[in-house]
């Protein structure tokens, strides 16, 4: 990781580096393509807020929305200067994140309506004190992993009850981008040597926060169509530009699977 011109954040303080050189194309952006791979995912955030908004969903799914696009521009952040405190900036905002996300899927099944989300509130904080002074690294990553895994058997489970073909295609794309985007994280680390060689580094790091970005898109649209359900909504999937999705508010229907 060769160092190209001088740094405006002064040396790197972060604990983790990435297979792109350092301030290449400018003196204030630490890594160019790790920092602007963010920004589909600012504007995938705020297509889903709108649409939230637009088809009143609960406040929780225009909470996510935000905390998406915080978490875009945490990174944009941290990659643009690799410094210990913005890493945190970055770091912290994806546990709470997922916890947001483990809220949204579990609290309709919850009975205890105000345990979960005290819980999962305290946790968030005693996390990001945690974090703060000890900066877990390893132990930081294989939390978030597990923190994805507790999610996972209950997106399979909204999958299997969805018979809406348009919707289960939101659920297969989820899990095709984070497949692929898990893939692009390894390789960047793994194979960094290699790709330097190259004439053109594939930036794996900053092809998974592109692919991530759909992740979440992907996501969320998947989760709002299961509560559009879960209301009686008779939601239809509508596409747009391919791969984007709105939803088509429909006549109330009682076609609710879970909860
Ligand atoms: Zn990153």
């Amino acid at each position: 990781m060769a160092e190209g011109l001088s740094s405006f954040w002064g040396p790197v303080t972060s604990t983790n580096e990435w297979c792109e050189q350092n301030y290449v194309y400018s003196s204030y952006i630490a890594e160019f393509f790790n920092t602007f791979s963010n920004v589909p995912g600012i504007i995938l955030a705020f297509i889903g807020l709108v649409n939230a908004l637009r088809q009143r969903f609960e406040k929780r799914f225009s909470v996510l929305h935000v905390s998406n696009m915080v978490l875009a521009i945490g990174s944009m952040i941290y990659h643009a200067t690799l410094r210990r405190m913005e890493q945190q900036g970055d770091e912290t905002p994806m546990v709470w994140e997922m916890l947001l996300y483990i809220y949204i899927l579990y609290s309709p099944d919850w009975q205890y309506r105000s345990t979960m989300p005290t819980f999962l509130f305290i946790y968030g904080v005693v996390f990001a004190i945690i974090h703060s002074q000890l900066l877990l690294g390893f132990i930081f990553k294989i939390h978030y992993a597990l923190l994805c895994l507790l999610c996972i058997p209950r997106m399979y489970k909204y999958y299997l009850y969805t018979e809406d073909r348009s919707a289960k295609r939101l659920g297969r794309l989820y899990l095709i981008t984070i497949l692929v985007g898990s893939l692009c994280w390894l390789g960047d680390r793994l194979f960094c040597k290699d790709f330097s060689r190259w004439y053109f580094n594939p930036q794996g790091h900053a092809l998974w926060h592109i692919f991530m970005s759909f992740n979440s898109y992907f996501a969320n649209a998947f989760l709002m169509y299961c509560r559009a359900q879960q209301r009686g909504w008779d939601p239809k999937v509508a596409y747009f530009l391919g791969l984007m999705s709105r939803f088509k508010r429909q006549r109330p229907s009682n076609t609710c699977r879970l909860n």
